[in-house]
């Protein structure tokens, strides 16, 4: 075989393997955001929701106990909510296997940049 041959047997097997790694990484990807409106519905009465004080609506938001609360907090602008906008629920960061309310927060609200 030739340098020549070689060469071009290298650059097909580089495009073959970079389209498999680019649809292996779609793939994992494409699950986890079709799925995340099927996601059970984090429970505040949950060991770790409670922790973080995680309430369903932001409205309701014990203020004396969360004195950093702020009324225009809520999960869809903290940035570790995983949904889109307009999701009513979305997968948070730090709940895994769970989705969270929208109008919802938590004591681990931070703003999106
Ligand atoms: Fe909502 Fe953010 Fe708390 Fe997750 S971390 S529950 S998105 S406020």
């Amino acid at each position: 075989m030739s340098n020549d041959q070689n060469n071009a047997s290298r650059r097909r097997f580089l495009k073959v393997a970079a389209g498999a790694a680019g649809a292996a990484a779609l793939a994992a990807v494409l699950p986890r955001t079709a799925n995340a409106q099927a996601l059970p519905h984090l429970a505040p009465t949950d060991p770790a929701a409670k922790a973080l004080g995680y309430v369903e609506d932001t409205t309701k938001v014990d203020q004396a106990k969360y004195a950093n609360h702020k009324a225009t907090d809520n999960c869809a602008n903290c940035k570790f909510f995983q949904g889109k906008p307009g999701d009513a629920y979305a997968g948070c960061q730090l709940f895994p296997g769970k989705a969270v309310n929208a109008k919802g927060w938590c004591s681990a609200h931070a703003a999106k940049a």
